[in-house]
């Protein structure tokens, strides 16, 4: 079994000791996600570096993604025991961040009492109880609990996206960024966006330099203006947990499928989230519908999939990822490869006509071809930026595709890329120099073997634009 779906695993108390982050790398955590959502900047930036170190220990390739909260409003704490919020109940809803109870929830939200209206509908939590609201006063508004629910902690409370005045990323996240950034971060996710231009305003560097910008998918108006979110994003998320509170529940698979057959014709990883192993946050096992769930995220062509609580608060992070890896490579296994290279040649090619983007779309379908009929099963991509290697997975090829590239930036970013082994080179000349020291790294590192037909793409010299040779080498 060959897994070629990545697995992104949220890291949080009960993952960020450094035993538990080494078996959790140990078990296939590709990426892990800090989320600044709980706990300081300094908490955060601690976690960064500590499982920069654990990977380099490890002699492990690991991308670290951060991911901005935005404007993520959340309840006062209904305590670690939890409070049950029964269906019927009347609340008021009252700016704070302290403390919520059966009477009174408060909500740390400056525009409470003017951005919602009665008639509007609040979730709290991930689908844990609806509040309907039906007055509003001076100093706090009335609900009714349409449908009651046990709540812990400091559930988020979702506020229909067109009713936020504030917009994303917000002055704290951009903190955060900046100082994540200096750090040397792989990845930034940005939360609630809802247009190309709050992707924009992050304002980092285009990436490799930059981070890998993930726009994640979680209000509607982000599902009404994906094409322009996805020209100006790195990589997207489909956010379930908030899109599902966004848009009617039996959407939400359609929605799924759909942004991510978009994000593959554009070439972007698309990650699938929230929700995949839930119960495992307590339980040793999954229940079927979420072994399914899984399953069928690798079918509809998610490069990543990704766990929240499971990893972050849950009883056993570690056999999560061992349980969600199995589960994905045995799916992978199954994967109709054939299918999605002939749906991608009806979808894609670019309106770049002659550009470099158009030639490196030609060239990756050309090496997709030659691979599929002569049985040839790795791919050596040679990349700068990483455009190549996230070109020719977009085909879900059967062949394994190892991504090489010069820049260290490029290669970490592409631990998020479907299918793809980074790798690192070392060093930058023609493209016979490159070819031979690619084939030698594969060789030594065990990826591929004498005597082995292998397809390598790469630029024709240091300074193309965009790979423009594809050769047909045997392993010497
Ligand atoms: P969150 O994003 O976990 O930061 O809310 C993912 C989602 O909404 O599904
Ligand atoms: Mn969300």
């Amino acid at each position: 079994m060959n897994r070629r779906t990545k697995i992104i695993a949220t890291i949080g108390p009960a993952s960020d000791g450094e035993a538990t982050l080494r078996e959790m790398m140990r078990a296939g955590m590709d990426v892990a996600r800090i989320g600044l959502a709980h706990g300081s900047l300094d908490d955060g930036l601690d976690r960064y570096h500590r499982i920069r170190s654990v990977a380099a220990s490890e002699g492990r390739r690991v991308g670290i993604l951060l991911d901005l909260p935005g404007p993520k409003v959340r309840a006062g704490s209904f305590g670690e025991a939890g409070l049950d919020l029964p269906t019927g109940a009347t609340v008021d809803l009252a700016v704070g961040q302290d403390k919520s109870t059966v009477e009174v929830i408060e909500v740390d939200y400056e525009g409470l009492l003017t951005d919602i209206h009665i008639g509007d509908r609040l979730t709290v939590g991930d689908g844990g109880a609806i509040l309907e609201v039906v007055g509003s006063g001076p100093d706090r508004l009335a609900a009714t609990v349409s449908h009651g629910g046990f709540l812990r902690g400091r559930p988020g409370i979702h506020i229909p996206s067109d009713r936020l005045s504030i917009s994303t990323p917000t002055p704290t996240d951009l903190v955060a960024a900046d100082a994540f950034v200096e750090a040397g971060i792989d990845m930034i996710a940005i939360s609630f966006v809802r247009s190309g231009h709050d992707m924009r305003r992050v304002g980092t560097e285009p990436h490799p330099k930059g981070p890998l910008l993930i726009a994640k998918v979680e209000t509607r108006a982000a599902v009404d203006n994906l094409a322009g979110i996805i020209e100006a994003s790195g990589a997207v998320m489909v956010a379930r947990g908030d899109l599902g509170n966004e848009c009617s529940i039996e959407d939400l698979p359609h929605l799924q499928k759909d942004i991510i057959r978009d994000c593959i014709a554009g070439g972007r990883p698309v990650i699938t989230a929230t929700q995949m192993l839930e119960s495992m946050v307590t339980s040793p096992s999954p229940t079927r519908a979420e072994a399914s769930d899984v399953a069928n995220a690798v079918f509809d062509g998610s490069s990543a999939v990704m766990l929240s609580g499971e990893t972050a608060i849950g009883a056993d992070p570690v056999n999560v990822i061992r349980t969600m890896s199995r589960i994905a490579a045995r799916a992978d296994d199954e994967m109709d490869h054939e299918a999605w290279a002939s749906r991608l040649t009806e979808l894609h090619m670019t309106d770049d006509e002659g550009g470099s983007a158009s030639v490196t779309d030609a060239m990756t379908m050309s090496a997709w071809r030659a691979t599929e009929e002569l049985g040839v099963r790795t791919i050596i991509c040679i990349s700068g930026t990483g455009f190549t290697v996230r070109s020719m997975a977009r085909f879900r090829p059967s062949a394994r595709i190892l991504g090489f590239s010069t820049n260290s930036a490029t290669v970490q970013q592409l631990t998020l890329s479907w299918g793809t082994t980074p790798m690192s080179m070392a060093i930058n000349g023609t493209n016979e120099e490159m070819v031979v020291e690619a084939i030698r790294q594969a060789k030594a590192a065990g990826e591929v073997h004498a005597g082995e037909l292998v397809a390598v793409l790469a630029g024709s010299d240091s300074s193309s634009r965009s790979a423009n040779v594809l050769r047909l080498e045997r392993i010497p």
